[in-house]
């Protein structure tokens, strides 16, 4: 770690950063003069992988040059086209190829794993989610809970950070779900909570969830690609997340599932179901019956999007290049010279709500500022060329991100916000 708040010890630590070299593969944002902007929101939106526009147009070319034919005779057929994500995929969020499938959106896989394992009964029939959770996140659920004819108000269980806490305190999640475990069918948390950059403890949750008779899943929308996951050793049920975030797989790219291997050929969970789920051998028969793929492919809808996952491929080689070990080992460093030099140059001024504890939290900082003028340091920075995000009621996220964000991209970042603040006063 470094240690003190320094331009020079920056530019050392980017001289020998083993990955620092990754930064030239993606295309940096820019202002109208072609400088590139201090791009800090990899939280919101990944940035586009050089690799991309080429990898588009030999796609776009096979579909010009062969018509229908390319479902088989492409560079890259596409008939079978979302297996060229799986390998990279399973890696990142420490599963086995069987178990994740890249699909639909976020929101509607969880939809979909939530028709599959929260199955209320009379009396385990709660569904347990975090408050505030992301609001998609909470509609799903809470229609979910209408779906099956019950009243948010008894069967949505949420849990909340203490009054005048801003995390949600590890003992008090696993009490409620050792008290009230009983009652629940479902546990669906995130991996990190997207407002405070909160990282649960995954297994130690889904391990007392499972202990406790209860399904448990996991939303990885700001875990996957930012933190180490294990899931298959976590024993999580399910986990889904989208691309467009820390795996830049580019605007609404297309989302990933994980289910567990042990519901890979469980014929009893319902599921809905449709034509790209079902077994590949005879999907062409047009059979009248659902025979689903064994593991995560079976809870497949539609044929696929070939271009939304053609852009998605790059990044999730770079991640195979870079190891996702390597990757957080520079993003520990990375947040905490962020940290330092908040600390060492802004003092009491500025408060960082995620935790303090690197191991229990990914790259984002949520600050907040004195005094409500958050708001108006937000739109200085925007003016300075600073791209971070701003999230009602009151934090900037800022998220240097190991694969493209640099020592010295983080120093600028907390002089400018130190000029904003003067700025502001
Ligand atoms: C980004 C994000 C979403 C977005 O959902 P989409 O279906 O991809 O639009 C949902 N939930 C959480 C927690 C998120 O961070």
């Amino acid at each position: 770690m470094i240690s003190s708040f320094t331009l020079e010890n920056a530019i050392q630590a980017d001289a020998t950063d083993p990955l620092a070299e990754f930064r030239e593969r993606f295309f940096l944002p820019t202002n109208d003069t072609g400088d590139a902007l201090l791009y800090l929101c990899g939280n919101s939106l990944g940035l586009q992988p050089r690799a991309v526009p080429d990898l588009m147009a030999e796609e776009l070319e096979d579909w010009a040059r062969l018509g229908v034919t390319g479902h088989f005779d492409a560079r890259r057929p596409w008939m079978p086209y979302h297996e060229n994500l799986t390998a990279n995929m399973a890696e990142i969020v420490g599963a086995q190829p069987d178990e994740v499938v890249v699909m639909n959106t976020l929101t509607v896989n969880l939809h979909l794993m939530m028709v599959s394992f929260y199955r209320p009964t009379e009396k385990r029939y709660k569904l347990l989610i975090e408050k505030p959770a992301f609001p998609s996140d909470r509609y799903a659920a809470e229609s979910q809970v209408r779906y099956h004819r019950l009243d948010p108000a008894d069967a949505l269980l949420e849990i909340g950070p203490r009054d005048g806490e801003h995390t949600i305190r590890d003992e008090d999640l696993l009490q409620l779900i050792e008290r009230e475990g009983k009652s629940i069918a479902l546990v669906m948390l995130p991996g990190v909570q997207y407002y405070s950059g909160q990282l649960f403890d995954i297994a130690a949750v889904s391990a007392l969830a499972r202990h406790k008779g209860c399904a448990v899943g996991w939303d990885l929308a700001h875990a996957a690609g930012n933190v180490p996951l294990n899931l298959h050793d976590a024993d999580a049920d399910f986990a889904v997340w989208c691309n467009y975030k820390y795996l830049n797989g580019g605007p609404g790219a297309i989302g990933g599932c994980f289910v567990h291997a042990r519901h890979a050929d469980d014929s009893s969970l319902p599921r809905f179901c449709g034509w790209w789920g079902h077994e590949k051998s005879s999907r062409f028969r047009m059979g009248p019956n659902f025979h689903p793929i064994p593991g995560a492919e079976g809870w497949q809808l539609s044929n696929p999007p070939i271009l939304a996952m053609t852009s998605l491929i790059p990044s999730l080689q770079l991640f195979h290049e870079a190891g996702m070990t390597e990757l957080r080992a520079k993003s520990l460093a990375l947040t905490g010279f962020l940290e330092l030099g908040i600390r060492e140059r802004l003092g009491g001024a500025v408060e960082s709500i995620t935790p303090s504890q690197p191991e229990r939290r990914g790259c984002q900082l949520s600050l907040r500022l004195d005094g409500g003028s958050g708001h108006a340091v937000f739109r200085h920075l925007e003016a300075d060329e600073v791209v971070c995000d701003w999230r009602e009621p009151d934090v900037i996220r800022v998220a240097p991100v190991p694969l493209y964000n640099s020592f010295v991209d983080v120093y600028r970042f907390v002089e400018k916000l130190h000029l904003a603040m003067e700025a502001t006063a």
